[in-house]
């Protein structure tokens, strides 16, 4: 027996909705706090109201909105193993 496409979408959906009602950021898991600031220092962080308004839509907490939406660098050194860690 297996989980269909529809039944999983649920799932992921009602757990995205509970970690997000909980204050848990959807990318790092981290409890989101405000700290007024000029950018994110760590996973959880909220800086402005702005990232307060984006965790209310998206579940991200400001720092990894962040992450994912700033655009690579214009290099391409983060194509070569960029993401771990040396
Ligand atoms: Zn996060």
């Amino acid at each position: 027996m297996s989980m269909s496409d529809w039944e999983f979408e649920q799932l992921e959906r009602a757990y995205e909705r509970r970690a997000s009602a909980e204050g848990l950021c959807l990318k790092c898991g981290v409890p989101v706090y405000f700290q007024g600031w000029t950018h994110g220092v760590a996973e959880g962080h909220i800086y402005s109201d702005a990232g307060l308004a984006e965790f209310k839509i998206s579940g991200f907490c400001e720092y990894c909105f962040d992450l994912v939406t700033l655009p690579p660098e214009e290099d391409e050194y983060v194509d070569h193993g960029g993401w771990e860690d040396h």
